[in-house]
């Protein structure tokens, strides 16, 4: 049975003018294989655009895939990349990495999604390093396509890194498209924009649709949409802040390390200056999730 889940509104403090909406994690949906986390915001006016200073990530690899807009990524390897619609933005954090991203606003509309791949336990403190993938593999459906920016969808495969089975894609519907999933797989197909059908049913614009393993889907009508699948994760992660660990010690340790900006976290320039602090934890043991 398919599960329908409307996302979490979500105010940033830096970004007061953007509404920020929160697929999962929530109660109706912790993960999607090793998919635990996806924001999508926008389209909207660069009123404020998008300025986070330097923050940490442990434990996970981000994707930002921009709709529309550009953004500079910098980070503590070293990276400097304009982060460009439909080209692939990975940052593979392991055993710590920090980032900043800041809008170039312009007349174009800012529209993206974020998200987050849990790493498991055996390559969970690599070394950090960030890709950009311009050139991506897409697959035809008639009129329809799928851009596969991480993960292999039927015969097609991202060359960008990835440490579990899994797939993400970004859907350009026009028409139907039967989906070549992988039977081992759970889904999700978040509707970016458009009127779009999932198995017949018509689905609102930030719902998704969630397919457990086995599940089929058809998708039809006229839109763009997000597909995201994986073998399901069956580690228990603790996630708190920015970082993804094992058990509470871990994250106090990580936190304590970000404030102090000690050896572990190198700075680098950028336009934004200043980083971000680590928040309080709350005052009860952090608790691992399956
Ligand atoms: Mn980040």
């Amino acid at each position: 049975m398919s599960l329908i889940v409307s996302p979490r509104l979500v105010k940033l403090t830096t970004r007061t003018e953007v509404d920020i909406k929160r697929s999962f994690p929530q109660p109706a949906l912790r993960r999607i294989g090793a998919w635990v986390f996806l924001d999508h915001f926008g389209p909207t006016k660069q009123v404020d655009g998008m300025v986070v200073a330097q923050h940490p990530h442990t434990g996970l690899q981000t994707v930002t895939w921009p709709f529309a807009g550009l953004m500079e990524h910098r980070d503590s390897v070293g990276s400097i990349q304009v982060l460009r619609p439909s080209e692939l933005n990975l940052m593979t954090a392991g055993r710590g990495i920090s980032h900043s991203e800041i809008s170039q606003v312009g007349p174009e509309l800012l529209h993206a999604a974020q998200l987050w791949l849990a790493l498991p336990e055996a390559d969970r403190n690599i070394e950090p390093f960030f890709e950009h993938h311009a050139e991506l593999p897409v697959l035809e459906f008639g009129d329809s396509s799928a851009k596969v920016f991480i993960g292999t969808l039927g015969e097609a495969k991202s060359p960008a890194k990835v440490f579990s089975p899994l797939v993400g894609a970004e859907l350009e519907v026009s028409g139907e498209m039967e989906l070549p999933l992988e039977e081992t797989f759970e889904h999700g197909v978040l509707v970016v924009s458009g009127e779009i059908f999932v198995n017949g049913q018509l689905v609102a614009v930030n719902d998704l649709v969630y397919l457990p393993v086995g599940e089929t889907a058809t998708v039809s009508g006229n839109g763009v949409a997000l597909l995201l699948g994986g073998e399901p994760f069956t580690e228990h992660i603790v996630m708190w802040w920015n970082f993804i660990g094992r058990s509470h010690a871990e994250i106090v340790s990580w936190r304590e390390a970000w404030n102090a900006q000690g050896e572990d976290w190198a700075p680098f320039e950028d336009a934004i200056g200043g980083w971000i602090p680590a928040p309080n934890l709350p005052n009860v043991t952090l608790q691992s999730r399956g």
